[in-house]
């Protein structure tokens, strides 16, 4: 091959290559596959070894090839990059929107752009004829980073314009926010697991952290990406369409991409439909949002309105509700549970997140604190999801202090010194002094207090831990042989108190079996688990003697939970326990096994198989579930019936073979119709 056909091949390539590139990684719609791209690719770095002379800095085998540099050199803004107002809140953006109709008292509303707000690092790019010449970050808006280099390894930034129109001047500067897609984000925080690396906290970390990473070749690892929003022409001192719409589109039109969520809205109530729109959608983005950018869509006006010192007027960011928030990590507290279960708490530097002030977040368990690698006075993000409680998700490494020190998880109980024991498989250490731990005390007794428990009015955490404290109680039975005079004794009670803690703890004395397996605090026994064990037995002492193999049948009771029954009933603590309460005269038998009426299929499972002719399996398990019963998928031998249809499945044949009752669906109706007028108490023998 001759130079010039060389050249010429080399031209052909690099156009070929620049547009499937930005089908992919801009329009997001390949027409190649990966090994054609590639084969294109590896031609055109062929023929540049080859022809030396041919190779140019826009080309696309010029991406990465940069060596790591020592540090950023600064870079002087043409235009400087102002920072956005915020509007934390809908009236916010309404008062915004109202401020500059003020401006135009004629005309009846302004037309306004709504954008996405990415959470991720402001930079600008500039292009001269047409080809990227420097990139840098914001910095403080008049002075920046240059990190060229860099950008010019994420694919979805042009460094050729396309066909270039008359009118655009020689250098437009370019305006966009560098993010890491969510999935990158998972893909990299996996690694950087696996390589017990620290994780970053959250997409925004990871993508300015992989921007500013002074070796070119792991920026390019990092699957960065980019979207623009704007543009300026510093020597022409104007913008290059005539709305703010229009120079997204254009930049579109020359290779950029831009977000195509971007919209046009004739007034502030569409601006605000849109962004209540995104702030319960923004989880289904593959990027991260954390608002949306509202703008004046005349660039005729946006001109006319101006800048304050700050920002320009014309533009305001209306945030999310942040989910997120940075707080200082004070202190780290080991709370021993009423199991023993030994658990992180992370003491913030107060903070208001979601509306609600936010000062101890949950840690979990000693892997999660290894994770993170916490260290106290660490910047940490806090997270709440609707009714959890505030958990911490990451680390600010960037503001750690030099001389901090690892956290270390305590070999001894916290409260009572006894080594920590912490069983195969599970991530949690226990103390295992049942008897002689007072957090653990404490815990089983506000535990037997409770709503959900034996409910008993009017004694709660401080007053139970001055009962632990002064030797009067060692466990909840202890409660019932309190006396008034026995009280007297403790802090700011009087005659009268006295008497009324006394009067509520004897009045728990006959709550419901149900309650009362609940209040006895089981490993893995919930509140659940319990009412169904106070609907399968009539007293504490059946469920004592009931055996595993008993336990282990009953729906909704697996092994490991029978387990933890046959367990609990083995420790002579217990035992003894329970003594004192029968001693005590607190009910520990239902007379007859109850059953509710309403709900005759209580504890009753049931599988529909086949075609019903009467009915929908819909409508059929509706009925079943109403009346207390539960339909499963599969048949086992939980399974109390097997209702059959036209054409049933390979589950017939399996009730068949496990002995389980079968019902054609006339006899289904039957018992039914049975059941709802109270003709039958129970199916379930
Ligand atoms: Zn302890």
């Amino acid at each position: 091959m001759d130079i010039k056909k060389a050249k010429d091949r080399v031209i052909k390539l690099r156009e070929k290559i620049n547009h499937h590139n930005y089908l992919y990684y801009v329009k997001d719609t390949p027409e190649i596959t990966d090994f054609e791209f590639d084969k294109l690719f590896n031609e055109l770095k062929t023929l540049e070894q080859e022809y030396p002379e041919t190779v140019s800095t826009d080309s696309p085998t010029q991406r990465i090839g940069a060596q790591p540099s020592e540090k950023f050199e600064q870079v002087k803004h043409r235009v400087r990059l102002y920072s956005l107002d915020n509007a934390n809140n809908d009236e916010e953006l309404i008062d915004w929107y109202n401020r500059i109709k003020k401006n135009y008292p004629d005309e009846q509303d302004i037309e306004i752009v709504c954008e996405l707000k990415i959470d991720g690092l402001a930079v600008a790019l500039t292009y001269k004829n047409g080809l990227f010449e420097q990139g840098a970050t914001r910095g403080n808006g008049i002075v920046g980073e240059d990190i060229t280099t860099n950008l010019r390894t994420i694919n979805s930034i042009p460094l050729k314009l396309f066909d270039t129109p008359e009118e655009l001047p020689d250098t437009i500067e370019v305006r966009g926010e560098i993010f890491m897609p969510k999935d990158a984000f998972e893909n990299l925080n996996q690694r950087r697991r696996e390589q017990g690396e620290q994780e970053f906290a959250n997409p925004r970390n990871a993508g300015s952290g992989s921007a500013r990473q002074l070796d070119p070749r792991i920026t390019a690892q990092r699957k960065l990406d980019i979207f623009v929003y704007g543009a300026v022409a510093p020597e022409r001192s104007d913008d290059i369409s005539s709305s703010h719409y229009d120079n997204i589109k254009t930049l579109g039109n020359l290779g950029f991409k831009v977000n195509p969520d971007t919209k046009i809205c004739k007034n502030i109530e569409e601006a605000l439909e849109f962004c209540q729109k995104w702030a319960t959608e923004k989880s289904s983005l593959k990027y991260a949002t954390d608002g949306v950018v509202v703008k004046v869509n005349s660039l005729k006006k946006q001109h006319e309105l101006g800048f304050t010192s700050r920002s320009p007027r014309w533009a305001i960011a209306y945030k999310f509700s942040p989910e997120e928030i940075l707080t200082t990590l004070e202190n780290v507290e080991f709370r021993v549970g009423r199991t023993g279960a030994v658990t992180p708490v992370a003491l913030l530097e107060p903070v208001r997140l979601a509306g609600t002030m936010v000062a101890r977040a949950s840690l979990h368990n000693a892997d999660e604190i290894e994770r993170l690698q916490l260290r106290i006075g660490d910047k940490v993000y806090v997270k709440k999801a609707a009714e959890i409680i505030p958990k911490v998700i990451g680390v600010d490494l960037s503001q750690r202090a030099e001389d901090s020190k690892p956290l270390a998880y305590p070999e001894q109980c916290p409260s009572c010194g006894h080594m920590l024991e912490r069983k195969e498989g599970e991530v949690i250490n226990f103390c295992p002094n049942f008897m002689g731990c007072k957090a653990q005390i404490i815990g089983r007794i506000e535990h037997w207090v409770s709503r959900n428990t034996m409910d008993i009015d009017g004694v709660g955490g401080s007053l139970i831990k001055q009962f632990v404290e002064h030797g009067l109680i060692k466990d909840p039975a202890d409660l019932y042989q309190l006396t008034k005079e026995s009280l007297m004794d403790l802090e700011r009670m009087a005659d009268k108190s006295a008497g009324n803690v006394v009067k509520s703890i004897q009045a728990s004395k006959d709550r419901p079996l149900g309650r009362l397996i609940n209040a006895l605090g089981i490993k893995y026994v919930g509140k659940e688990t319990a009412d169904i064990l106070g609907q399968m037995y009539s007293s504490i002492k059946s469920i004592e003697n009931a055996s595993f193999e008993e336990l282990e049948a009953i729906e909704g009771i697996g092994e490991k939970i029978a387990d933890s029954i046959i367990n609990y009933f083995k420790n002579p603590d217990v035992l003894d326990m329970i003594d004192k309460l029968e001693k005590y005269g607190v009910k520990l038998k239902q007379d007859i096994e109850k059953v509710d009426k309403s709900k005759p299929l209580l504890n009753t499972n049931f599988v529909i198989t086949g075609t019903l002719s009467t009915m929908d399996r819909k409508s059929a398990s509706d009925i079943i579930k109403d009346m207390g019963g539960k339909v499963t998928g599969s048949v086992s031998k939980k399974t109390s019936y097997v209702v059959v249809g036209e054409s049933p499945g390979s589950k017939y044949d399996k009730a068949v073979s496990l002995g389980i009752a079968v019902l054609d669906e006339s006899q289904f109706i039957e018992l039914i119709e049975k059941l709802q007028a109270g003709g039958i108490d129970e199916v379930n023998e």
